[in-house]
């Protein structure tokens, strides 16, 4: 039907005849004798000049043949790549007519959220739609190349499948020829790829759907979609090096430049240098240590297992209301309080601060040369346990320091050695940070008994511009450790045997060393897309309610439907 792409059309296409089919954008009449309209495909936008007026409107979709000329002198339009030419001596063909859309197609129109998902497919025929769609396509195909270029074989795992124990709430699937019994949605391929590695398939990958039934957010949907791994006699690098080979080529692939080398911390120096365990390395402002300017100190407030410090370059000119509203936020988010010195000389040392009347000579001067500030500076100051003064001075950092989202460099980071446990349930055992299958850090095996919330783990986290790409870890293989670890977490030996016995009972026949990961792919094309809500790269999401205006999902079944499902709906609250 059509011989060239309307975004294509170039000063080399001149005298060309060419048939072209699109979208009509915009429409101009000139008089009776001449019109001007906007053709549009994927590719992008061309100009058509068909002499007299020419029944189309916006959003028809049409074929135009006719010949590409240099566009007279003043008209050329320099913002579009096929601004020095048009189409002349057109021919237009309607092929469908169309209603006036919703909204205007194009990427300027602010448009209410439920109306651009209730009419996706024009939503979708925005140019930024439409690049992030194929930038996302990008990405999956240079991940999948280089998976498979690296010896792993892509594996399709159920989806109607069994609990697997990454925690989140998960969705059910009822059986019609089971009655009363359920599939689960999985939260991840996690079980199947553990069994593919007792299976001998060495190393599987997988571009994976997975579904979650937790609350939704700008970073979180109900179905996500992970590039899956799992190998066998590999180490924690092994594993590490496959994935940063699938994400350096697939962020060439997505914007043309290679990332630069990536980083690798440990959990415990990300807490202590960023106060977060997914650092966003594009700026400075990392916590400073005044545990030894405090050591002595005669100050109750400093008088705390830790003292943190971020220094605020320029930050002196915050007024009193954004001041107090720090120390709002601080005190939200768990800490005492939060002390702000605003840095007014360096040398010698003067600062403005309600606490400054308090303070030693010492621990004036040794708060502006620990943090390096120099005059003009703010430095906020939290004394608290050493995980709270971390966190909250971390989250301050974020709200003062950070970039948008497509700003800056793309700073991949390896978090490695995350703890084996994170907090506790309801009945004061330990949670599992990973998920209970992640081996334990081989120096640390002695304190599982002793001190588990001490004990390391062999996880880690991939980290892109302070967003969480994916996790993994080496697994437990030996049924010993696993014993031990389900011990530690409380989970009672039948427990065990009844939720993952199928998994433990295969590790009997023969289970490798093995280990793996997930990168979250919304996520990753999100920041490379330089878009901060996932909705912004994925074709069909559900609002933040968890429905689907164009669809009308969720829905009520018919009564016949429930019957053959053994399902009965009983009202809320029931
Ligand atoms: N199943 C894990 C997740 O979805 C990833 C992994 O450990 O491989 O986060």
């Amino acid at each position: 039907m059509r011989t060239h792409l309307c975004g294509e059309l170039r000063p080399e296409h001149v005298e060309a005849r060419v048939a072209l089919c699109g979208w009509v954008g915009r429409r101009r009449e000139h008089g009776e004798h001449l019109s001007f309209l906007d053709l549009r495909d994927y590719s992008g936008t061309v100009q058509c000049v068909v002499d007299g007026s020419v029944d189309v409107r916006s959003e028809w979709v049409v074929r135009v043949e006719g010949t590409v000329r240099l566009r007279p002198e003043g008209t050329v339009n320099p913002e579009l790549p096929t601004g020095e030419v048009e189409l002349t001596d057109c021919v237009v063909e309607v092929l469908a007519e169309a209603e006036p859309p919703p909204f205007p197609v194009d990427d300027r129109a602010e448009v209410d959220e439920s109306v651009r998902l209730r009419y996706r497919f024009v939503d979708l025929r925005r140019p930024r739609m439409q690049q992030n769609l194929r930038l996302r396509s990008r990405v999956l195909g240079a991940m999948r190349a280089a998976m498979v270029r690296q010896g792993f074989c892509e594996v399709e795992t159920p989806l109607l499948w069994t609990p697997t124990p990454e925690g989140a709430r998960e969705f059910a699937v009822p059986s019609r020829l089971n009655r009363g019994k359920f599939y689960v949605l999985p939260q991840s391929p996690q079980i199947a790829k553990q069994l593919l590695m007792v299976a001998g398939m060495d190393r599987y990958f997988q571009i994976a759907r997975c579904l979650r039934d937790e609350d939704l957010r700008a970073d979180r949907q109900f179905e996500f979609t992970q590039l899956d791994i799992e190998a066998s006699f590999v180490t924690e690098r092994d594993v590490q090096d496959a994935i940063t080979v699938a994400v350096v080529e697939a962020t060439e692939a997505a914007v043309g430049e290679a990332p630069s080398a990536i980083e690798t911390m440990t959990w415990h120096d990300a807490m202590d240098r960023f106060g977060v365990d997914k650092p966003d390395l594009r700026f400075g402002m990392e916590l400073v240590d005044l545990g030894e300017v405090f050591s002595g100190t005669q100050v109750r407030a400093f008088a705390a297992p830790c003292v943190k410090a971020v220094r605020v370059p320029e930050g002196g000119a915050l007024g009193r209301n954004r001041l107090d509203g720090l120390v709002d936020r601080a005190k939200e988010l768990g800490a005492k309080g939060l002390a702000w010195f605003k840095v007014t000389s360096d040398a010698p040392v003067a600062l403005t601060s309600p606490l400054d009347k308090v303070l030693s000579d010492a621990e004036r001067s040794g708060i502006v040369s620990a943090t390096g500030a120099v005059s003009g500076d703010l430095v906020l100051v939290v004394a608290d346990e050493w995980r709270t003064a971390c966190e909250v001075l971390g989250q301050v950092r974020l709200d003062l320091g950070r970039p948008p989202v497509g700003q800056g460099e793309r700073r991949f980071l390896w978090v490695t050695e995350f703890p084996l446990f994170d907090g506790t349930d309801e009945d004061g055992n330990p949670r599992s940070a990973h998920h209970p299958f992640t081996m334990p850090h081989p120096d640390d095996l002695e304190l599982l008994r002793s001190d588990p919330t001490r004990v390391r783990s062999q996880a880690y986290d991939l980290v892109l511009n302070g967003w969480e790409l994916g996790s993994g870890s080496i697994r437990i293989h030996r049924e010993d450790i696993q014993r031990q670890v389900f011990d530690a977490l409380g989970i009672p030996p039948e427990e065990a045997e009844a939720r993952f016995g199928f998994l433990l009972g295969a590790f009997r026949y023969g289970a490798p060393p093995h280990g793996g990961f997930a990168v979250g792919v919304d996520r990753f094309v999100a920041v490379l897309a330089g878009e901060d809500n996932l909705r912004e790269v994925i074709a069909y999401p559900k609002t933040q309610s968890g429905t689907d205006p164009m669809t009308g999902a969720p829905k009520a079944l018919s009564e016949r439907a429930l019957r053959e499902l053994g399902l009965r709906v009983t009202p809320a609250g029931d």
